[in-house]
């Protein structure tokens, strides 16, 4: 997959992507990861990137014409299967596990970073495919959400992660991944539940579930009311 990141920050990014699951994605070439400086696509003498909002008000506003440019130069088409052009605003549709699994099976996503006030609306209804926000928040810019993006779209692209890795995740199916332990067993008068050293695979599977349902209802009761719905609509149509 090839990502592209359009940001008037570059040098926020530098770090986070040379880190962990990232760095190997990028070693393993699953993953190709491009920053580009928008203030390279100025037409303006100071590289400069935004302007006063029309009608007035506090803040500046980023102009369209620099990710247009952008964009243009990387040949980019709207019309590209398996590309996606999205602009991060808090004002898009809220970035969850599902989504991530549809961005995880494009070959090419385009990410445009707004900053200051917010980015001219042109650029949400002629450049970008859709808005993505990371949730109910303001921040300051679009560079932390893309890393978000990035970070969870990455760990699920095919051949990086196990598949059985994946498949007991959170959100994966809809409920809590079960809680884990690891050595010692004995931590300061904390014991690991005993299933977990019984070596009956059987118990501990049927454990892990209940542990999912039960974290899931007392911490998601949201996910859990959905799950219960999918499940009665299924067993009515059986
Ligand atoms: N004035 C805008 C508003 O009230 O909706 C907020 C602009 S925000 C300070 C600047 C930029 O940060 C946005 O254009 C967007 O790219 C990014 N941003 C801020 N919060 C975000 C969020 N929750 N999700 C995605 N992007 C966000």
């Amino acid at each position: 997959m090839q990502i592209d990141i359009i940001s008037a920050f570059p040098g926020s990014f530098s770090g986070v992507f040379d880190e962990s699951m990232l760095r190997r994605a990028q070693e393993k070439e699953l993953l190709q990861l491009r920053i580009i400086d928008l203030r390279d696509f100025s037409t303006d003498k100071h590289r400069r990137v935004d302007d006063a909002p029309y009608g007035g008000g506090a803040g500046m506003v980023m102009s369209a014409e620099p990710f247009f440019l952008a964009v243009e130069a990387l040949g980019v088409k709207k019309e590209d299967p398996g590309t996606r052009i999205i602009l991060l605003s808090p004002g898009g549709a809220i970035f969850n596990q599902g989504k991530a699994q549809e961005l995880s099976a494009l070959n090419h996503m385009v990410i445009l970073c707004g900053h200051y006030e917010g980015v001219d609306e042109r650029v949400a209804l002629h450049l970008a495919q859709e808005r993505i926000s990371i949730g109910d928040f303001v921040l300051t810019g679009g560079e932390i959400p893309a890393m978000v993006l990035v970070d969870a779209v990455t760990r699920l692209i095919p051949g990086l992660l196990s598949n059985s890795s994946l498949a007991e995740e959170s959100f994966t199916n809809g409920m809590l991944e079960y809680p884990q332990y690891t050595r010692p067993y004995n931590f300061r008068g904390m014991l690991v539940p005993d299933v977990l050293l019984s070596g009956n695979h059987g118990e501990i599977k049927h454990w892990r579930y209940r542990q999912s349902l039960e974290r899931t209802r007392l911490y998601r009761p949201e996910l859990f009311e959905k799950r219960q719905e999918a499940g009665d609509r299924s067993q009515e149509s059986e």
